[in-house]
């Protein structure tokens, strides 16, 4: 299989007359397409809510179009919460998944209706300080151990940060409901970027056994299970994507199974897609400024991991397409770098592409999730402009690009440095 960019050379070239690259641009067509898939494969399920992971994308333009398709928030900052404020959501639609959370953010996620979501059994207590135990509360569970999936490990529990054990989480709810809490909700997120269609349906069975063991263990019932994040997407064009028709299913089917018999077939699914949600419907465009030719080769181009960290982070895959260059034979071998003093700052490493000309122009695939969102100010490189290409071809600017104002503009005297 190949990655196809949602841009031509022509039509990249006519954005770059108005908007000099390096840019992220997203497909809002697709966003919408696929937002209303994941609803129609959960519509099973009649509280289901997708609350969108605001970190992956933090702009208020893709929230309002994922708000007109039903969507709510998943914050963990105050400024992620000020953002979904602002753009117009209300409770129940803001979720606050937050974790060593400071004091102040419990009572502003309070104060504008987030469902709180209790990181840890201590939680409980900086809860009620802060702003009083909400009506409405829902705790993160950490199984521990290894999470796996027939017999592949995916993830590693008992070495994450996030969730209370079981016997914490049970005592959570007991002392909640003691507290005054009177509706209860569960979440957990127990492997990230998975490319399987069994991840959402294992967790779910999961958290289902366990929501009917504390009704047997407290007669608390939990009324809605969100099951987080960590459906992936594939970064490389050779994997599957996931179908979410499938696991939306699958969930439908555990659920069918352990909640419906144990009285609990009112329950509602939450989720707290980022990645999914975003990232194939987002590319970095970025032009070749250079090629370097020592004991390898090198494509220099205008974009550094300032606007993706996740290649020099992770060693990420991302694909490469060089526009009008697509059918070509990948038959040169190039590391393709930003201009950080950074070795690692490299979009890819030893990939076959077709041979690189000054001026080319490059799509990196696959940036809408966690990709500009990432972007730090290391060397003093600025961050990129945001552009939306919408559904009728028009492309409009969601974000300005840094400059060096902005850089300047939190310290001291900053306008005696610029002058
Ligand atoms: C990061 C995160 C998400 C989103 O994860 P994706 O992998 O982007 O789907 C959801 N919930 C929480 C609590 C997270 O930390």
């Amino acid at each position: 299989m190949s990655k196809k960019p949602f841009l031509t050379k022509a039509e990249a070239e006519n954005i770059i007359k108005r908007f000099p690259t390096p840019f992220h641009i997203y497909d809002e067509r697709a966003i919408r397409q696929n937002a209303r898939d994941l609803n129609k494969a959960f519509s099973w399920n009649k509280g289901f809510r997708e609350y969108f992971a605001v970190k992956a994308t933090p702009n208020p333009t893709i929230l309002k179009i994922l708000k007109e398709e039903g969507c709510g928030t998943d914050c963990s900052s105050y400024t992620e919460l000020f953002m979904s404020k602002k753009c117009g959501f209300e409770a129940p639609y803001i979720m606050f998944s937050s974790n060593d959370t400071p004091p102040d953010e419990f009572k502003y996620a309070d104060s504008i209706g987030a469902i709180i979501n209790l990181d840890d059994i201590t939680h409980i207590e900086t809860l009620e300080k802060a702003c009083g135990i909400p009506e409405t509360v829902c705790c993160r569970y950490n199984p521990g151990g290894t999470f796996s999936i027939s017999t592949t490990i995916m993830d590693n529990p008992g070495e994450a940060k996030y969730g209370m054990t079981k016997e914490q989480i049970i005592e959570a709810y007991k002392t909640l409901k003691s507290k005054g809490a009177k509706k209860f909700g569960i979440h957990s997120f127990l492997a990230s970027n998975t490319t399987t269609n069994e991840y959402y349906p294992t967790l779910a069975k999961i958290l289902f056994e366990l929501i009917v063991e504390i009704k047997e263990k407290t007669g608390i019932e939990i009324s809605f299970i969100n099951l987080s994040g960590g459906v992936g997407v594939p970064y490389d064009p050779d994997k599957e994507p996931n179908d979410i028709f499938a696991i939306g299913e699958g969930v439908h089917k555990v659920f069918d199974e352990i909640l419906v018999p144990a009285g609990l077939g009112n329950a509602s699914i939450y989720t707290e897609l980022g990645r999914f949600m975003l990232a194939p419907y987002g590319h970095l465009v970025t032009t070749v400024i250079h090629e370097k030719h020592i004991h390898k080769d090198y494509i220099g181009v205008d974009a550094c991991a300032v606007n993706l960290m996740r290649p020099a982070m992770y060693g990420a895959y991302h694909h490469i397409t060089v526009l009008g260059k697509e059918d070509c034979e990948c038959d040169h071998t190039y590391d393709v770098t930003g201009s950080l003093c950074e070795n690692n700052d490299k979009f890819a490493v030893d990939r076959k592409l077709p041979k690189i000309d000054i001026g080319d122009i490059l799509v990196i695939h696959d940036t809408g999730a966690h990709g500009f969102s990432m972007g730090y100010n290391y060397n003093g490189r600025l961050k990129s402009n945001e552009l939306l290409l919408r559904e009728d071809g028009s492309v409009v600017e969601i974000r300005r690009a840094e400059t060096p104002e902005d850089y300047f503009s939190t310290l001291e005297g900053y306008w005696d440095i610029i002058r």
